[in-house]
């Protein structure tokens, strides 16, 4: 293994690039790509604040000698001077591994217990005290963040040229024995929840990641991907799943009806209290009549970053100032529109505005959901798995292999041109490529 002083910049962005790492806690955007910009400041968010997700704590608590390698190596890629590590005081464990690891360049913020903390653009203003403009990257203020998962990744990338072909990922709600597990990538969502037991309620319905900004899981066939935050199961009849099957008609019709314009969404929206001019409330009254309001307004529906407070705890009536905000961003970014705009003063109360996570859970009817998802050692070896051939932000990657050849863990099945934004991924079993598709490499263990 070579030790920190021997790898430079560059190797650590190819090493990075050829594992295939993207950002395993939203959208999946290259590291490689996010690892060129230079910075004074590398942050890892480790708030994980959506209630049920497990992941990131367990993980730091077992592995923190190999975050702190991960985050060095960040820094090294971004000439970051800084490192910090953001997490909550509750995860007492993790604190307890990694504070003897701490050194002169990096140390822990401790963020309070509220959500939506792990908002990028919150974090990076919890912990540096500052501020993002809206619509702009955290690099404008000097800072690079990527997740636990993330940091982990780039360790074993650069370390044992290790790429990304597990993902571990949290199981809970209503199953049998709720748990945090890692798995091949591509194993089928069903297995995992198998290996929870199995759902304890007769018709249940699944959210990939938490309960806040995780989206509805159409089929349990689905493949576990490199940024799959969680399986959340929940009775079908539950208000989170129920929601979650609302079409944008009727989600349009309930604004029209019922919004008062009582604008609890605007004081609670967090991008509007650090000074993002983003008010849900006038975005509601623009489309409830046609689009009424300045080209400004309507375009600061692109700097909502879909935390989900307006709807789940703001809303006194069950509108989703959100979900009328993710229809406005699709209308403007396919007219290649762009929200430009200043950052205000931040609202003094701010920080005393977010909400606390017990308060979270019992707003969105989850107490009898909650369970602590201890990590379970398992070498579940699937019999397939489905690797998807995009699974992160950019161009989905070329397979590389041919049906019915013979692919090891680890190698690289698809891939993007050189000066193309995407990802390489890479088998995560021993087997015979059984088929592809415009979607999909099918690899059978074998
Ligand atoms: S909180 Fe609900 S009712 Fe009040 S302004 Fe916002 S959308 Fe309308
Ligand atoms: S989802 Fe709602 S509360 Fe969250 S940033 Fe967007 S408008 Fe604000």
């Amino acid at each position: 293994m070579k030790t920190l002083q021997d790898v430079d910049a560059q190797t650590i962005r190819h090493h990075v690039k050829a594992a295939g790492i993207v950002g395993a806690g939203g959208a999946g955007f290259p590291t490689h790509v996010k690892l060129q910009a230079q910075v004074d400041t590398f942050l890892v968010n480790a708030a994980e604040c959506e209630p049920l997700l497990k992941v990131d704590q367990q993980l730091m608590a077992r592995q923190a000698a190999r975050l702190i390698r991960g985050l060095r190596y960040a820094m090294t890629a971004t000439g970051a001077s800084t490192g910090i590590i953001a997490l909550k005081e509750k995860y007492c464990e993790a604190i307890n591994a990694l504070t003897p690891l701490l050194t002169e360049d990096i140390r822990l913020h401790i963020l309070p217990d509220v959500y939506p903390a792990g908002d990028e653009v919150l974090t990076i203003w919890m912990a540096t005290g500052r501020r993002v403009p809206p619509a702009a990257l955290p690099v404008s203020v000097g800072v690079v963040v990527n997740n636990v998962q993330t940091v982990l990744n780039i360790a074993r990338a650069v370390e044992q040229h290790y790429p990304v072909t597990r993902r571990t990922l949290t199981v809970n709600g209503a199953v049998e024995t709720p748990l945090t597990v890692t798995v091949p990538i591509g194993t089928s969502l069903r297995e995992v929840l198998a290996l929870a037991g199995g759902a304890t309620v007769p018709d249940p319905g699944f959210i990939n990641g938490g309960p806040m900004m995780g989206s509805l899981i159409p089929s349990l066939d689905s493949p576990v991907t490199k940024t799959t935050g969680g399986l959340l199961v929940l009775p079908k009849t539950h208000s989170l799943i129920q929601r979650r099957l609302q079409d944008d008609k009727t989600v349009l019709a309930l604004a029209k009806t019922v919004c008062e314009q009582c604008r609890l969404c605007t004081d609670l929206c967090p991008r509007h209290l650090i000074g993002h001019p983003l008010s849900p409330h006038l975005l509601v009254r623009a489309v409830n009549y046609q689009q009424t309001a300045t080209p400004q307004i309507l375009l600061s529906a692109l700097t909502c970053s879909e935390c989900n407070v307006c709807e789940s705890v703001a809303c006194p009536v069950g509108i989703s100032p959100m979900r009328i905000n993710r229809m406005l961003k699709r209308e403007l970014r396919a007219q290649n529109q762009r929200y430009e705009g200043p950052l205000l003063a931040a609202d003094e109360m701010a920080k005393h505005r977010m909400v606390p996570i017990k308060r979270l859970v019992a707003r969105l009817g989850l107490n009898d959901w909650y369970h602590d998802a201890p990590f379970t050692e398992t070498d579940y070896q699937p019999p397939q798995v489905t690797l998807l051939l995009r699974q992160h932000i950019g161009a989905s990657a070329t397979p590389c292999v041919k049906k019915g050849e013979r692919v090891t863990r680890g190698q690289c099945v698809a891939d993007v041109p050189e000066e193309t934004l995407g990802a390489a991924i890479h088998a995560s079993i021993d087997g015979i490529v059984s088929d592809i598709t415009a979607q999909a490499i099918t690899v059978i263990r074998g």
